[in-house]
């Protein structure tokens, strides 16, 4: 694989060809540097990038691809002859890029293709962090859960697409029960080790692992689409079951470890704000019924 870094730009001294016209190659980079600052969405950037190496080069498909945190872009199609390339900048990896062509490329082809593909380091390089970013600001670093903003905007998302193929939505809220007690005797960082192995169980135990979400402290919320209020609660007791069976001395410690659950089921027309009140009503209920226990709005 080629390690590709960015062209120097001369602004001032871009060579002109006799007639005082751009060369091909410098009309393509220009273009191409214009064209790119215009987003800094991945799969917006790979579009344009590959509607002009298709016109030029016959190109039918760009992919791009990062390892950490896995990413990976594709736009059109693979193809037998493939190009590869590690971009850089000058002091960090940023990905790879794969061209795909359905024929064998010239010499020349190649050579303004990788110019063609320098152009794209630092665009690639900016969406890459600005993605990342983004992934970091939804995020829960202790679980990997989504956090409540993910939550939020995966709700809203639920919400448009239940009422759109009229199929029901539900929500489970789940707490940690006598939490504090395991802070309080066992320090901070065993409490930490129950929140995320909770949160591994909620992950499982959801049908994506993306439904699951840290919405404070102790307190978890699993989205759960096309479910209505007897599936909630049938999903609401395999996790309540399965965390009492997590065996404590596996952390260090003499609590049992339980939840109890709240389930609440979307109303018509109801907001987050309220969906989400009454699945913690809900989960209140199970607190004051005992806990280790599911109770429904
Ligand atoms: P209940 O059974 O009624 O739910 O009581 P509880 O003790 O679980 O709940 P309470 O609200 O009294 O305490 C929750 C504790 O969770 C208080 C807070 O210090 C702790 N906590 C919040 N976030 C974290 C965290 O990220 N890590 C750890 N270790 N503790 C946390
Ligand atoms: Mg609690
Ligand atoms: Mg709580």
């Amino acid at each position: 694989m080629r390690t590709l870094r960015p062209l120097p730009i001369d602004l001032v001294d871009t060579p002109r060809l006799p007639s005082g016209e751009l060369s091909l190659i410098d009309h393509l980079r220009l273009q191409l540097t214009l064209a790119l600052q215009t987003s800094l969405n991945i799969e917006e950037l790979l579009a344009i990038f590959s509607k002009q190496v298709k016109r030029l080069f016959g190109i039918s498909g760009v992919a791009f691809s990062t390892a950490e945190p896995e990413l990976s872009a594709r736009t059109g199609e693979t193809a037998l002859h493939h190009l590869s390339y590690r971009l850089c900048t000058a002091d960090e990896k940023i990905g790879d890029l794969s061209l795909y062509s359905r024929h064998r490329l010239s010499e020349d082809d190649l050579l303004q293709i990788e110019v063609a593909v320098s152009c794209m380091v630092y665009p690639l390089n900016n969406a890459s962090k600005h993605h990342n970013a983004i992934i970091k600001a939804h995020r829960d670093p202790l679980t990997s859960l989504g956090n409540r903003r993910a939550m939020n905007a995966a709700i809203r998302r639920e919400i448009s697409r239940a009422s759109r193929h009229h199929s029901p939505m539900s929500i489970l809220m789940v707490d940690i029960d006598n939490f504090k007690p395991i802070n309080d005797n066992y320090g901070h960082a065993v409490g930490d080790k129950v929140i995320a192995c909770v949160a591994d169980v909620l992950k499982n135990t959801a049908r994506e692992a993306d439904n699951a979400f840290r919405y404070g402290g102790e307190e978890f919320v699993v989205l759960l689409d096309d479910t209505d209020s007897v599936g909630a609660h049938i999903v609401a007791e395999r996790i309540r079951q399965r965390i009492a069976s997590l065996q404590p001395q596996n952390f260090g410690i003499k609590h049992p470890i339980t939840v109890s659950v709240g389930c609440a089921t979307m109303l018509e027309n109801e907001t987050i704000c309220e969906l989400t009140e009454r699945a913690d009503n809900a989960m209140y209920l199970a607190k004051s019924g005992g806990k280790n226990c599911v109770c429904a709005a």
